[in-house]
């Protein structure tokens, strides 16, 4: 048994959930909810100051302070404002 997130804040597949994904035999998606209340598959990075980081290393380990969770459209919405 295994768990992880499947994209990082750029939605893109880690090397390691993509090897994961490809060797499953049985998923189960934990669902974490979107402010809308649709189920939230994205995440977005943020800085210090609380903006939209787009570029940069793929794993940066963070509190809360760090990774918001959004839908897909929320999460394109937030990328293009910062
Ligand atoms: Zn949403």
């Amino acid at each position: 048994m295994a768990y992880g997130l499947r994209t990082d804040f750029q939605g893109k597949l880690f090397p390691g959930s993509m090897a994961l994904l490809a060797l499953a035999d049985e998923l189960r998606e934990v669902r974490t909810i979107c402010h809308c209340g649709r189920k939230a598959t994205m995440v977005v990075r943020l800085d210090g100051d609380g903006k939209v980081v787009r570029e940069g290393a793929q794993v940066d380990v963070g509190g809360n302070e760090k990774y918001v969770s959004y839908c897909r459209r929320h999460w394109e919405e937030r990328i293009r404002k910062g």
